[in-house]
């Protein structure tokens, strides 16, 4: 078991010197929490060799985990506070809201397919993530009742930025999400101060449907 430990210890390490850090991420707290989070647990038992490789993993129900430069890029993107608040949409694995729990007092996070759901429930109750709140419902609505964020993460890809996310958000708030078309996105920042909205294009990628009612129809 130690020799496990040490085995993906040295993995994360490696993942992080080649892929993170080597490619311009710089950000301390984010670093740190790529070094710490054992993605080899949030995969399947079948996938642990290949959990730190350079690429996005299944996850069952035809979903994916990003690749970890696509998850250290937002997570730096979105300029993170410990006091900040922060909602995810699209659990999933569950990975990336481990890593935002390990920056920010309180993670809040979203998922509409309920095997994933119960699955990585379960995972964050095990691996004592105790700072995640977890909800079964379609995340384009956001959560209101726990609103506004100081940073709202989507995971999954839509034709546009739902409304009631940027109303979510705080003044001096920042959201990333793929926008785009089903086969290809553009990473976006929005950034929200008193007179609008800012949008910084961070570049192409390649994310699975964002469902909803301000999504993809199903
Ligand atoms: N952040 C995840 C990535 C999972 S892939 C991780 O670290 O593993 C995207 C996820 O978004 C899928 O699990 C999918 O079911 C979910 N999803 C798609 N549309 C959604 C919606 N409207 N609300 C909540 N989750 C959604």
């Amino acid at each position: 078991m130690k020799e496990e430990h040490i085995k993906y210890e040295r993995w994360r390490k490696e993942m992080v010197d080649r892929q993170i850090v080597d490619r311009g991420i710089s950000d301390p707290m984010v670093i740190d929490a790529m070094l710490t989070v054992p993605r080899h647990l949030f995969v399947n038992e079948a996938l642990t060799e290949s959990a730190y490789m350079d690429y996005p993993l299944p996850i069952g129900e035809g979903q994916t985990i990003s690749q970890p430069y696509i998850i250290a890029e937002m997570t730096q993107s979105l300029q993170l506070k410990k006091s900040d608040r922060v909602l995810e949409i699209g659990t999933g694995s569950g990975y990336q809201a481990a890593i935002l729990a390990h920056i920010v007092s309180r993670v809040y996070t979203i998922e509409r397919n309920n095997t994933l759901f119960m699955r990585t429930r379960k995972l964050f109750d095990t691996l004592k993530y105790h700072n995640i709140v977890t909800r079964y419902s379609d995340g384009t609505i956001g959560w209101k009742s726990e609103s506004p964020f100081d940073a709202i993460m989507v995971t999954a890809g839509g034709e546009q930025i739902p409304q009631p996310l940027i109303d979510q958000l705080a003044v001096g708030g920042k959201l990333v999400m793929p926008v785009g078309g089903l086969m290809a996105q553009e990473l976006l920042l929005i950034e929200k101060d008193k007179s609008g909205t800012n949008i910084t294009n961070l570049g192409g990628c390649r994310f699975v449907k964002l469902i909803g009612q301000h999504g993809w129809k199903d």
